[in-house]
């Protein structure tokens, strides 16, 4: 049995939709994984530590920076997932512009925003141990990844899947 949380920043749900898409499959292996964290899924949040954390969404606020930091320290293994948790998303796209100049052009008190300057992927802020690429991920992969380590044997990834730091 290993415990599985699933983690969103800022993102779209994309991802995190790829994973309930899996029920079928993932029913075929529930006596084996106890979800212990996934409010897209369930009120139901389980203390940590986790075997296992997927972590969807990139890093946009102060507090998601000390979040992230709180779910590595209680993880045993952490995935990211797709194009917003490995690159910073589409939202990285403020990274070369003023987001204060933006800020003021699209709200009406800007000031009640708590924002960093940039988008920034997971691996900035904490060590990931695996990778899953796309927009939104390959559920093929997502499956392998979690079978693989239900096994206790490292995914079989395409090269580019898997972060070697
Ligand atoms: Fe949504 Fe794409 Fe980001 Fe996944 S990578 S959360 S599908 S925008």
């Amino acid at each position: 049995m290993i415990t599985l949380a699933v983690w969103k920043f800022a993102s779209c749900d994309g991802c995190q939709l790829s994973l309930l898409d899996c029920e079928d499959e993932l029913l075929a292996v529930a006596g084996q994984v106890r979800i212990a964290h996934f409010l897209e899924a369930s009120r139901e949040v389980l203390p940590g530590p986790y075997d296992v954390s997927l972590v969807e969404g990139s890093i946009t606020t102060a507090a998601d920076a000390e979040r992230i930091r709180a779910i590595r320290d209680a993880s045993r293994v952490l995935v990211t997932l797709g194009a917003c948790a490995n690159a910073g998303g589409i939202q990285a796209l403020r990274n070369s512009a003023d987001v204060a100049e933006y800020a003021s052009a699209v709200y009406a008190r800007p000031d009640y925003l708590d924002t960093l300057a940039t988008s920034t992927p997971i691996a900035a802020h904490v060590d990931v141990d695996y990778e899953l690429h796309g927009c939104p991920i390959d559920k093929g992969q997502l499956l392998e990844t979690i079978t693989a380590l239900l096994a206790g044997r490292k995914p079989n990834l395409p090269a580019h899947s898997v972060c070697f730091d």
